[in-house]
């Protein structure tokens, strides 16, 4: 299987990055992990066929996660011309929070009837989920002034197993999400500054021997990591890079 790098910036486009979507293409299903504002910008310029996708996670709610939804699916409504069912997997409040997000980008989308039906899933890290070919446990994680909802995932398809921070500080719950992956996305926006709620690359080298990954790709990187690249030891996500898993 196939996993792309949409995108993997942060919300305020440092380096000239996507916002963050993951695109997975398994044999029997395609999927993306977050969809960002940008990101229905970036699967056009990487010619990916949006109908084939079956199901979008969601990690949090923020704009460069989230964002991308209502233009997904108004696309998906009037110019990809979509017909089968599109799930949307989600932490709690994922159904208000998708028509408060369609409101505030497209007056009156939310009453839209579209052409295919969409499910809303709203997961919890004490009921994994089986959504169509994916078996999808998450955890909460710390990245905003209250509880969340802010998850990481563990993503099981097709015999191989993608693990993703999501946008947090550290926190334990991530050693089992990420625990022997074959692939771990992980959140390194700064490179060794401590700051609450997001996750920096010195931390992350701490904790990597617990977590034991078969792969660890960086992603959600700032300026500050993004001018130290050729320092750093670990792979780094870049918009566009393809990942044979
Ligand atoms: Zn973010
Ligand atoms: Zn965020």
């Amino acid at each position: 299987m196939k996993l792309t790098f949409v995108g993997c910036g942060d919300a305020f486009g440092s380096g000239g990055r996507f916002n963050t979507c993951f695109h997975v293409a398994a044999t029997g299903t395609n999927f993306l992990i977050d969809c960002g504002a940008s990101s229905l910008i970036a699967m056009k310029r990487l010619g990916i066929d949006r109908n084939a996708i079956d199901t979008i996670l969601i990690t949090h709610f923020h704009g460069d996660h989230f964002g991308g939804v209502p233009f997904f699916v108004l696309d998906a409504q009037f110019f990809s011309k979509r017909t089968k069912p599109l799930t949307i997997v989600g932490p709690e409040g994922l159904q208000a929070a998708y028509e408060r997000t369609v409101e505030a980008t497209f007056e009156g989308a939310s009453k839209t009837r579209q052409k295919f039906d969409i499910d809303f899933i709203e997961i919890s890290p004490d009921a994994p989920q089986r959504v169509g070919d994916i078996a999808v446990t998450c955890a909460r994680v710390r990245h905003g002034p209250v509880d969340g909802p802010f998850l990481a995932y563990r993503i099981e398809v097709e015999n191989r197993t993608i693990a993703y921070t999501g946008d947090t500080e550290w926190v334990d719950e991530l050693v089992a999400i990420g625990r022997d992956a074959d692939l771990f996305i992980a959140e390194s926006y700064f490179f060794d500054k401590r700051v609450p709620l997001h996750l920096d690359l010195k931390t992350l080298e701490e904790k990597l021997p617990l977590i034991k990954p078969r792969r660890v790709i960086l992603t959600h990187m700032n300026d500050d990591m993004l001018n130290k690249l050729s320092e750093i030891q670990h792979e780094t996500a870049s918009d566009g890079l393809v990942v044979e898993l």
